[in-house]
């Protein structure tokens, strides 16, 4: 069933999802070469603690650390690790916080130093993606009328692939609630949108071919091909003309435009 969230629980679920926010601006700022994913990830449950709030992700269903995050080949559900960082990585870090009875859960994709046009043009495409699938989360529309508009834009446009086997999703008491999101399908399907409805949206975007596999960790999704891969994700409340964008970017970018290590003219 689908858990309709009132304006006070919108304003609830509104301060988890910043705080999130937050944990990434404050992740971005950290990034360099030599850094390790671990040592980003200590950052992030720093933060989270320090806000009295706890990481939605540690101990979901066994899941070990505070963030996700995937490096290069790796889509998302990365493990941190003690690998340093380099030149021409793209890290995808994802975040969830749980505060005050809801979820906040928003991912983001850095890139180090130099990388090249092409995948420039997958970081900016995915996450204007994103804004994409936003535009159409509307009362009245369907799920579909998303999922369409993000498949439209990643594969039909630009002949990137679109990962079938996750998706995004409803969010509030529960981290993963109704409906499911996906990032591919048909106009004028699935569930109906309808005010009040709070969901993460989050396209996951393979600069290859759409197939993945588990890597042996049991977590990570990796690209069949190797290529790279990227994700964006903003939880939004359906509203009547214009979805509510609960998380924001904007001190995410302005972390990322004011590291230098890091592109930010993509
Ligand atoms: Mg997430
Ligand atoms: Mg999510």
């Amino acid at each position: 069933m689908i858990h309709y969230k009132s304006k006070a629980e919108i304003e609830l679920m509104r301060e988890s999802s910043l705080l999130v926010s937050e944990a990434l601006a404050l992740v971005a700022a950290a990034i360099k070469p030599g850094v390790t994913t671990m040592q980003l990830d200590k950052i992030a449950e720093e933060f989270i603690r320090d806000n009295k709030a706890t990481a939605s992700f540690k101990g979901y269903h066994g899941f070990p650390f505070t963030c996700c995050i995937s490096v290069n080949d790796a889509v998302v559900h990365g493990f941190p690790n003690e690998d340093e960082l380099k030149n021409g990585d793209l890290i995808s870090v994802d975040v969830g916080v749980f505060k005050n009875g809801f979820h906040g859960d928003s991912a983001y994709t850095f890139a180090i130093g130099e990388i090249s046009d092409e995948l420039k043009q997958l970081m900016r495409v995915t996450k204007d993606s994103l804004y994409k699938g936003i535009e159409k989360a509307v009362h009245g529309n369907r799920v579909g009328d998303i999922a369409y508009a993000i498949q439209d834009y990643t594969e039909r446009q630009h002949g990137y692939g679109v990962v079938r086997d996750l998706v995004g999703h409803g969010l509030g008491r529960s981290l993963h609630e109704e409906p499911q999101v996906p990032n591919f399908g048909k106009r004028g399907t699935g569930a109906k949108l309808k005010e009040g409805m709070t969901i993460a949206i989050e396209p996951m975007i393979n600069l290859g071919a759409k197939d993945v596999f588990h890597d042996e960790d049991g977590w990570t999704i990796r690209t069949a091909d190797g290529k790279p891969a990227a994700h964006y994700e903003h939880d939004i409340c359906v509203q009547k003309g214009k979805a509510d964008i609960l998380s924001s970017f904007t001190s995410i970018e302005a972390a990322e435009k004011a590291n230098t290590n890091l592109c930010s003219d993509y």
